[in-house]
């Protein structure tokens, strides 16, 4: 299903940006849990804490409007939360390692069975993605991988998965010297080193900001409101955030990429 939220015309873009996580890949599925409940275990232990029920609700808020940033943003939030309820935050980085230490638990043997070749990747990824990358360099556009996800562990996941050599605009990912790297930066970069105008590009993600940074230059943002579970349909969820950004297309998946690219896509003589 393709969900055409703004009348938009067909354009001839030149650069695609994309999101990793939820938009081409599902390695890291079930992230979102696994951040909830160890953001909600470390504030629930704050001496001022509301109750459980209002905790989650708070952290769920915080996490989604922050995904798409550098993971590194929603611990720094979280560590705020824990001293605004009298707590004595850890270091943000050290709430990082810890999550990151968690979902390594719950991801490690997907990523070693696709390096294994015992795992097909496309089961990791968002339906019909790699004919969707085909499909855009096919028509000469450039593409781009940005990610909040450190930049090591999107280069090994990408590789991975077998699409390194589609984003000829090369992957970005989130660095240790964290104030280096946003989506808005490879955004500016892009810009800068095709000469192109905002508007000339096009993006895919399925969290907040990337749709956000897409849409401030003035570009197209497809949101991808993926269940990364079921790997078909829409997630509610994901979707009402996405229109909350002002994604200008919502669609679930890429099975319908054809019928998605004609409405979006000029064709260059
Ligand atoms: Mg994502």
């Amino acid at each position: 299903m393709i969900e055409w939220v703004h009348r938009i015309k067909p354009r001839a873009y030149t650069a695609v940006l994309f999101d990793f996580d939820g938009t081409v890949s599902v390695i890291r599925q079930g992230w979102q849990d696994i951040m909830y409940s160890y953001a909600v275990e470390v504030l629930l232990a704050a001496p001022h804490a509301e109750d459980e029920e209002a905790v989650w609700r708070l952290v769920r808020d915080f996490v989604d409007e922050l995904t798409g940033k550098q993971t590194i943003y929603q611990m720094i939030r979280l560590a705020d939360e824990v001293l605004q309820r009298g707590g004595q935050p850890l270091d943000p980085l050290a709430y990082k390692h810890e999550y990151l230490r968690r979902l390594w638990d719950r991801i490690e043997h997907r990523v070693a069975d696709l390096e294994a070749g015992r795992a097909d990747p496309d089961d990791w990824m968002v339906p019909h993605t790699r004919q969707l990358l085909e499909a855009l360099r096919s028509r000469g556009l450039t593409l781009y991988l940005a990610s909040g996800t450190d930049e090591q562990y999107v280069k090994n996941e990408a590789a991975a998965l077998g699409v390194t050599a589609y984003f000829d605009g090369g992957i970005y990912g989130a660095l240790d010297d964290y104030q280096n790297f946003s989506k808005a930066q490879v955004i500016a970069k892009l810009i800068a080193d095709n000469s192109v105008a905002g508007s000339e590009l096009l993006g895919f993600g399925d969290g907040f900001v990337e749709i956000e940074n897409v849409k401030e230059v003035g570009g197209t943002a497809v949101g991808v409101a993926s269940d990364e579970e079921k790997r078909s349909g829409m997630d509610g969820w994901k979707r009402e955030r996405l229109l909350k950004a002002g994604a200008d297309v919502i669609v679930g998946d890429y099975r319908e990429q054809e019928t998605l690219l004609s409405g979006l896509l000029l064709e260059r003589k």
